[in-house]
């Protein structure tokens, strides 16, 4: 069987009320009983799963991140990411827990549940949540720790280690729930210069499992994994946002982070790819995602598109993005 290291999800959230009350027109969506999308007259696209405006938050945890989970448990690192412009509906899919409960809570819950019906296997879980913002790491869960103290690490085995990021020990699905919370308020609360930030930068919160069992020669055996769900930073444009100075560079930075995670993710589906060059090295979002996107990791990407008419262009930019990933 032919592995396909990243699978792309497309969602297209309804018009929201405000642009129903400006009477905005939908110019994207899905093609009924097909995995394709047609944006526009006649430009179609194919992904691995469409999801169009009645879809519910379970529909896309059900059909996309379930089997990550399953092979979480299996041992398996996973990623998910939200890609797509501000306002699209990236954050409503990984979830927050004030709206309909998103992937995040959603996958925190089945974890329990798996780890409450497994009693022969003795699960530790971490979680972590940081934020990349103009190639700066923050520790959402520590605010206190320096930016200058969180680096990005290799291990002898190969796994990627954040040294100096907080990582709690968690023993149950509302303690991850409020350390989510904590984390995401700190994201995005206060003033409008902290919601301009949040928009520019990704965040990537992490659940690390470590499950231990007795083996039948007598020995413990041990297995570890982890599942990484990444709200990428807006995908919109410079020029439309019309910034410039210093808030230019910031969004050429950002924009360089989406550029390189675009670079990996088209090498590793490229056929050739055994011989191809994979540049995780070009952008600190992709050298922590390193262990978990390719090899026997499993990765799914979530592109979010708003409907409206006056979003057209990024929409297309969005879909043509999330196709270099096939
Ligand atoms: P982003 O994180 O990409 O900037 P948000 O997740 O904040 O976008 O979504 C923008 C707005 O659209 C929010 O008010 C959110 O509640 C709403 N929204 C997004 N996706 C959906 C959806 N699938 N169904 C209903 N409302 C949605
Ligand atoms: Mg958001």
């Amino acid at each position: 069987m032919d592995e396909i290291p990243v699978k792309v999800a497309v969602r297209i959230r309804p018009l929201l009320s405000k642009e129903i009350l400006h009477n905005h027109q939908v110019c994207v969506r899905p093609v009924p009983n097909t995995q394709q999308i047609i944006i526009g007259k006649d430009r179609v696209f194919t992904f691995d799963h469409v999801f169009g405006k009645s879809s519910t938050q379970d529909d896309v945890y059900s059909s996309c991140i379930k089997p990550l989970l399953v092979s979480l448990i299996e041992g398996y690192n996973a990623t998910v990411f939200a890609y797509g412009q501000t306002g699209s509906g990236k954050t409503y899919t990984i979830g927050g827990a004030e709206e309909e409960k998103g992937i995040i809570p959603r996958a925190i819950q089945e974890l329990f549940q798996a780890i409450s019906e497994n009693h022969n296997i003795d699960f530790t879980v971490k979680v972590s949540y940081i934020e990349v913002y103009k190639e700066d790491l923050r520790d959402l869960l520590e605010l206190e720790t320096n930016v200058k103290d969180i680096h990005i690490r290799e291990d002898e085995k190969g796994n990627t280690v954040i040294v100096g990021a907080k990582e709690c020990q968690v023993e149950s699905a509302d303690e991850v729930m409020s350390l989510l919370e904590a984390g995401s308020a700190v994201r995005h609360t206060s003033t409008t210069q902290m919601n301009e930030r949040s928009s520019r930068s990704h965040a990537i919160f992490t659940m690390s499992i470590l499950q231990q069992r007795d083996a039948n020669n007598g020995a413990t055996e041990m297995i570890s994994s982890k599942f990484h769900f990444v709200d990428l930073a807006g995908s919109e444009r410079v020029t439309k946002t019309g910034n410039t100075g210093e808030r230019f560079k910031e969004s050429i930075q950002i924009n360089s982070g989406l550029l390189a995670l675009g670079n990996v993710i088209s090498a590793l589906a490229d056929p050739k790819r055994k011989s191809a060059h994979v540049p995780y090295r070009d952008a600190k979002i992709t050298r922590i995602l390193k262990d978990s996107l390719g090899g026997n990791a499993n990765t799914v990407m979530i592109t979010c598109i708003s409907p409206s008419t006056s979003d057209f262009d990024e929409s297309l930019n969005s879909l043509k993005y999330s196709n270099r990933a096939k």
